[in-house]
This record gives C-alpha cells, structure tokens and sequence, in this order.
C-alpha cells in the first residue's frame, strides 16, 4: 500500500488545511469525470480519496502515524463513485467515508449552480477519421468509456466476505457504451462534438475528432494545398492541366512563363466550413520538372534552353553570398 502522505503529496506534518487543499487540488484533477476514459486516472482518484478519507480523520490519522495502517484498512476508507445521477443531480456520490465529500466537490466546479450540485463535466471520447470522412461528414460508432458501479456486489468490493470476482475488489466496472454520432462535414483535427449518450443518463459526451493526413490534399482550416508537377515546356508556354481537388477533377491554365513554386488558387474549392457552410479554396503550387535521363538530343534542346536565359540576366544574382 502507498504512503498516505505520499499519495496527496504533503508531508508528514502537513496540517488538515493543507491535506485537504492537496486533496481538492488532486482530486479535480484525478476526477473520472474529467478523464473519462482513462484508468490510471480513476485508480489515481481512489487512491487519493483513501488517503484523505483517513488522513483527515484525527483518529485514523493518528493510527496511520503511529501503526503505518488503519484497523478497519481499506474497505473503511473505500469510496466510490458513480456515474448514476444521485438524488438532488449529483453525478456521483460516496457511499462510505467521509461527509464532507459533497462540500468538497461542490467547489470543485466553482461558480455553478448551489453547493453539491455541480454541472456534470462532459464525458470525453475520442474518434479517428479517415481524411475523405472529415471533408464528407460521416455517421461513426464511438466507444464511450466509463467507470460504473459493479452490480455484483453493489460497488462494495466484497461479496461474501471475498473480493468480488466480477471487480476484482474495486468495486467498480469499466463500461464501454457504442454511441452513434453523425460528424458534419469539414469537421476538422481536434475539433470537439457535444453528444449525448442514448441511456436513460443523458450524459453530455465531448467527442474529439481526430483525422488521418491525406498523402496528397494538405489541409490547413478549411483550405487544400496540393503541390502539381509540369515540365518545363507547360511552363514556359503555358498549358491547361488538370488539378485533383477533393470535390473532383478541375482543368485549370497554367500561365506562360511560370516560376516553379509559383501558387495558383482555385476559388471555393477548399473543404466546407462546419459553422458558415462556405467552402475554402484549393491551392496548387507549381513544380516544374526535368526529365532524369539525358540524352544527346536532350543536351542539344537544354543547351539552346539555356540560351534564352541570356537575356533575363543570372537567375541568382540577388541572393545574399554569405551572412555579412
Ligand atoms: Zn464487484
């Protein structure tokens, strides 16, 4: 078993005050409800609501110094948590333990409602996104992970005098739901969709969109930037090439005498944005290319190329030769 002191981070001579700031410190930040889908977090949490349940108790505490463990041991200290919506709307509640949980939590979400009856944080939940999803809109399944209450022993832990075998002791169960949630169009990396779980609950769940890069359509908001390769003759002369965007094909000129890395913009041809409905654009930047192989025909043809650069001057001659 860890140290008390070590779990809430004080030392040994830390005063009740200060055990119960690191409490409700730790405790917010370790709460299930902020991270929902994360089991260390919740183990971390029970770990630190055993802690105070004994050290802020004088008696237990004093046990604790003196002995390194408490008589009743763990199953005193034992809280849990549930998801269920307790009466007077408070999200999870203590079964054992200390009074003063409610108080404590009823700060926690700070300037909400009255005291003990905090605004249930959303659950959080994560999806990954194909590129094509994300510009389309797509219906996906998310897995919504959270910790409930073990039903086999009612969240003691125990059952007939044993650990409980469906929680292994912990008295609590992670619980994953399949929730349906329809992603609009031009969703985006990081962008977060409120849902709401279809059970009796309603709990708010935050989904956060993640996407997959695409090889080829680079996006940034809602714009594509694509890099489109001509040879040099399309650059010089000027050409009609065709430009891949992400609602399809599109013939677009390339002016005569265009730089390679030169950026040519296709209006309206970027991705949807989610809340004005009005797409992006597409920008291609131009890339000339040279053929690798080189051949007598060829050096002639490059030769007589390099002659027409005579009169535009020494391509470099305003690059800066050294830092000074
Ligand atoms: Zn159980």
């Amino acid at each position: 078993m860890r140290d008390l002191y070590e779990a809430l981070g004080v030392g040994r001579g830390a005063s009740a005050e200060e055990i119960k700031r690191a409490y409700r410190k730790l405790a917010r930040r370790h709460h299930p409800d902020v991270n929902p889908s994360n089991l260390d977090a919740a183990k971390r949490f029970r770990e630190i609501q055993e802690a105070y349940a004994v050290l802020s108790d004088r008696d237990k505490r004093k046990q604790y110094d003196e002995f390194g463990t408490v008589d009743e041991g763990a199953a005193a200290a034992r809280t849990r948590w549930t998801t269920r919506p307790a009466p007077g709307g408070f999200g999870f509640r203590t079964v054992e333990g200390f009074a003063d949980l409610g108080e404590i939590f009823g700060n926690l979400f700070g300037g909400f409602g009255r005291v003990g009856t905090p605004p249930e944080a959303p659950i959080e939940a994560a999806v990954e996104l194909e590129f094509a999803q994300a510009v389309r809109g797509a219906s996906v399944v998310v897995p919504v992970q959270r910790e409930v209450v073990c039903r086999e022993c009612g969240g003691s832990g125990r059952l007939r005098s044993r650990a409980c075998p469906r929680c292994h002791g912990t008295g609590t169960l992670v619980q994953t739901d399949r929730l349906r949630v329809k992603l609009p169009a031009g969703v985006g990396d990081g962008d977060r969709v409120r849902a709401t779980l279809k059970d009796g609950s309603k709990r708010e769940v935050a989904v956060v969109v993640r996407v997959r890069p695409h090889a080829f359509f680079e996006r940034k908001g809602d714009d594509i930037y694509t890099v489109v390769p001509v040879t040099f003759s399309e650059a010089y002369l000027g050409a009609e090439v065709e430009i891949g965007t992400i609602h399809g094909p599109v013939r677009a000129k390339i002016p005569s005498g265009t730089q390679s890395g030169q950026r040519f913009r296709l209006r309206g041809k970027g991705v949807r944005n989610v809340r004005t409905g009005v797409h992006g654009d597409h920008y291609y930047t131009v890339q000339v290319t040279v053929p690798r192989l080189v051949s007598p025909a060829g050096r002639e043809a490059a030769r007589r190329v390099g002659e027409l650069y005579v009169g535009a001057g020494d391509p470099r001659a305003n690059l800066p030769r050294s830092l000074d």
